[in-house]
């Protein structure tokens, strides 16, 4: 990195851009090509949203009292929203512990409730609302490489998919790290806990538990993280699981969540409130709970313990050698703290700062360090910002920053030095901060061309189904890490140096939100933004790929192609462009020529500017609850070319809880129209060839209940009715068929289970599209949800299929004539397959629209 300093001016640059152009022509900014982490750290940080915030007088006060506990405890699970966090809010700030969470997954497996995101998008969403949940609790996050695969029954299904040795490592890597006295699982190792997912956590847990203190296993890790023997391990039961097996509940080890804190004012059960609240895209807002609140611990492991979860630990700084006058100093800091004016408290705090880093290295001392800093920088009310003129920058591009700082206490400070992360030479400043005077320092950079983008790290490589693939071990359990800039503050009190730093932001004031902020990007020079992942050719007929060229560097010209496999026509063979301005888009297209027998291609994308090639397509999220994100994958289009013999045109789609498949069926040549509460009420179903309710509708649309039998005499008149799942529960109708059914949690959850054709002369599977057994091959995730296990003999079975040594499930797709009509429930997970672009389940979702035209 290329750094030239100045307060005036951005005039000078040790290497010019122009020099960068040419000695990097033909370079491509892929995943695979930058191994290389040209910005690094020292340490792996979590990814803020804005520059850190000052702790107020009560919450210094904590902080104080929690420098004076060396205890730590971990949290394990499977998912975003499994963690109790009234216990991790208890432990942080009642038992003063330093308290983690490990959810093995980032929830990409998901429904989304708040928006379409799935898969990979998904758990970028959740990751951040569990930091954000974090923010309130006070834990920290980590994460295993484990991908979300949906539901599982069982730890051994489960362990088909996720690699178990690599997740022991991952799991083994945390505690080692981490190294907590207590380990606390959220699910009990026999099953209990339902999910499969959920028992492998606690199957992991136990075992990582046993041997991340052996230094036989996993040795390559030693040589970034010492072994470890926790004390004990608990599992943290469900009381009403306790209450409803008539547990003697005094065997438990008990805790009161509902204990008043009362420098933060709250109750851990009304913090947990606020925590749990975050996991927004899951629409988990709860309510506080007030007064007494019993939570139950079961010992599984380890030292045993009579008392309490946290018995013959020692929590005080005699577990760190060396630190005795660090112990007199903090101890006469937290006595004689004084509320009305931290800043009194700074002599010895920087003493205290002083005497522990001379201690040799060690576990405890870096931890407390860090809390320490905070301390100090809290009680001078010191606040640190690196803000660029720009959102983002592009590789070879220069970028101007303004480094700011106001110390807010009367205490002397001297701002030594300013750096960008630690590659470039120190600018010394040796200047005074007295109070309230903000000092700022413009810097210029050049973003070097063979950097890395500033991808969430787990998304940086493609990965297959089961596991995120992490180049770097040393990234093991971080809950994010982007290859972000950061600046770093040198500065002395009296004569301790502390350094402090801060991400780049980008900092703008919205007009009701206010002050915002947004991580500075490091981004490719020109990037695509795609509206479709997939498209679905159903004939001959060639079709148009419309996309955005987004300009992300300053005037830039080149041209744009697409790497087609053989047998794919396109024209034209590539497209120039000129961009003037940043962040100019332009809006193209591509005609491509399907092959004539039925093929499935992933095409990519190459964009040749002056500055080098770029692959990348630009994904941005703006959600309220969490920071906004900037995610640059490569950009990559599927195109599938089925034939599909299609009777009839127009469909009404009555949106669910939220579902894709309307733009796959317009993308197939349907006429789709999304049907409001209104048109249920009018007369006008009839001009519909289908009806198709989307997934959960019956669950979410209040008004179906009222209105469904306008539906079933759409049907009786000669309609087509095709009913998506729906969960068993909060149904708004008692009969949603012509005829009785019921739903049940039955699911097939192995996407390649095999399938039984109950019926193999049926309508369904014969017109207008023969399927054949193959059109069950390459589904993804699941079969299907919610199959039925009850219904009217005048249903007919069509198909059945169900996970290993289990029965077969014949209630995923029913089929019956009511009046001139037919109706159709099906659970088979057609909103997964048609965005997947999965052929054999476009045909046979064709065959359903079509069901009226056979006789
Ligand atoms: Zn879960």
């Amino acid at each position: 990195m290329n750094i030239v300093y100045s307060t005036s001016n951005f005039s000078q640059l040790t290497i010019s851009r122009q020099k960068m152009e040419r000695s990097f022509v033909n370079k491509i900014f892929s995943r695979s090509k930058f191994l290389i982490l040209v910005i690094t750290f020292t340490s792996i940080f979590p990814v803020h949203s804005q520059p850190t915030e000052v702790m107020n007088s009560s919450e210094i006060k904590l902080a104080l009292k929690k420098l004076n506990v060396l205890g730590s405890v971990l949290y394990i699970a499977a998912h975003p929203d499994d963690e109790n966090t009234a216990v991790l809010s208890y432990f942080t700030s009642g038992k003063l512990f330093r308290t983690g969470y490990l959810a093995l997954t980032r929830g990409d497996g998901g429904q989304n409730l708040i928006g379409s995101e799935q898969g990979d998008l998904l758990g970028l969403i959740r990751t951040n609302e569990l930091l954000e949940a974090r923010k309130i609790d006070g834990a920290e996050q980590f994460f295993t490489r484990a991908i979300d695969f949906g539901y599982s029954k069982s730890p051994e299904e489960t362990f088909t998919i996720w690699d178990k040795q690599k997740l022991l490592f991952d799991v083994v890597w945390v505690v080692r790290k981490f190294k907590p006295d207590i380990i606390i699982t959220r699910f009990p190792s026999n099953g209990d806990g339902g999910h499969g997912h959920h028992t492998a956590s606690a199957i992991l847990a136990e075992e990582a538990f046993n041997l991340a203190g052996d230094p036989n296993k996993f040795p390559e890790q030693l040589r970034f993280v010492d072994t470890w023997e926790p004390k004990r391990l608990f599992w943290n039961a469900w009381t009403p699981l306790l209450e409803s097996r008539k547990d003697d509940l005094s065997k438990y080890f008990s805790i009161d969540l509902g204990s008043f804190n009362k420098l933060l004012g709250k109750s851990y059960s009304e913090i947990s409130a606020l925590s749990r609240t975050q996991h927004k895209s899951q629409g988990f807002g709860a309510s506080g709970r007030r007064g007494e609140t019993l939570n139950y611990f079961s010992y599984l492991l380890g030292s045993k313990a009579d008392n309490s979860l946290t018995e013959n630990i020692d929590l005080s700084w005699n577990r760190l050698d060396g630190s005795q006058k660090v112990n007199e100093l903090l101890s006469t800091a937290e006595k004689d703290f004084d509320i009305e004016d931290p800043s009194k408290s700074l002599p010895i705090l920087a003493e205290a700062y002083k005497e522990l880093s001379m201690i040799p290295s060690s576990y405890w001392k870096k931890v407390k360090l860090n809390e320490l800093k905070n301390v100090i920088r809290s009680c001078a009310g010191i606040w640190i910002e690196c803000i660029s003129s720009d959102k983002s920058g592009a590789l070879g591009d220069d970028v101007g920053l303004t480094a700011g700082i106001v110390n807010r206490s009367a205490f002397p400070i001297t701002l030594k030095s300013i750096k960008l992360n630690n590659l470039a030479s120190e600018i010394f400043l040796n200047k005074e901060l007295t109070s309230g005077n903000f000092v700022s320092q413009n810097i210029k950079a050049n973003l070097p061309i063979e950097s890395k983008l500033t991808n969430p790290y787990w998304l940086e490589r493609p990965h297959p189904q089961g596991l995120y693939d992490v180049e770097d071990i040393k990234l093991t359990g971080a809950a994010d890490f982007r290859n972000e800039i950061k600046c770093q503050f040198v500065l002395l009190f009296n004569d301790t140096e502390i350094l402090f730093d801060t991400p780049v932001y980008y900092r703008w004031t919205d007009p009701v939100d206010g002050e915002k902020y947004s991580l500075f990007n490091v981004s490719p020079p020109a990037a695509i933004r795609l509206k479709n992942k997939t498209i679905v050719f159903p004939d001959q007929q060639s079709k148009k790929i419309n996309f955005e060229l987004v300009n992300l560097s300053d005037n830039l010209s080149g041209e744009i192609k697409l790497n087609l496999p053989e047998g794919w026509q396109i024209e034209p063979s590539s497209i120039p462009f000129n961009f003037k301005n940043k962040y100019e888009e332009k809006e193209l297209s591509f005609k491509i020529i399907p092959p004539q027998q039925n093929s499935t291609a992933v095409v990519s994308f190459e964009i040749s500017t002056g500055i080098g090639l770029s692959d990348r397509e630009i994904v941005q999220l703006n959600y309220k609850h969490i920071p906004p994100q900037t995610y640059f994958p490569k950009a990559e289009i599927k195109l599938v070319k089925v034939d599909l013999e299609q009777k009839v045109n127009s469909i009404g789609y009555l949106i669910g809880a939220g579902d894709d498949i309307p733009e796959y069926l317009k993308e197939i040549g349907y006429d789709v129209k999304l049907l409001s509460d209104d048109d249920l009420e009018s007369a006008k179903l009839n001009n519909f060839d289908a009806i198709i309710t989307g997934i959960r509708a019956y669950n979410t649309r209040e008004k179906l209940g009222q209105f469904n039998t306008n539906l079933m005499k759409y049907v009786e008149s000669g309609g087509n009715l095709i009913v998506q799942y729906n969960n068993n529960r909060d149904i708004v109708t008692d009969q949603i068929g012509p005829f009785p059914f019921t739903i049940s949690r039955d699911r097939v959850t192995e996407e390649n289970s095999p399938v039984n054709f109950i019926n193999p002369n049926h309508r369904l599977l014969n017109f207008p599209n023969k399927i054949a057994a193959s059109d069950f091959d390459g589904w993804t995730q699941e079969r299907g949800l919610y199959f039925a296990d009850k219904w009217d003999p005048k249903y007919e079975t069509v198909i059945g299929c169900n996970d290993k040594g289990e029965s077969e499930k014949d209630g995923g797709l029913l089929f019956t004539k009511y009046g001139k009509g037919v109706f159709i429930y099906t659970g088979y997970s057609f909103f997964r397959q048609l965005p997947e672009g999965v052929p054999g389940a476009y045909k046979l979702f064709v065959n359903l629209i079509s069901a009226k035209q056979s006789k």
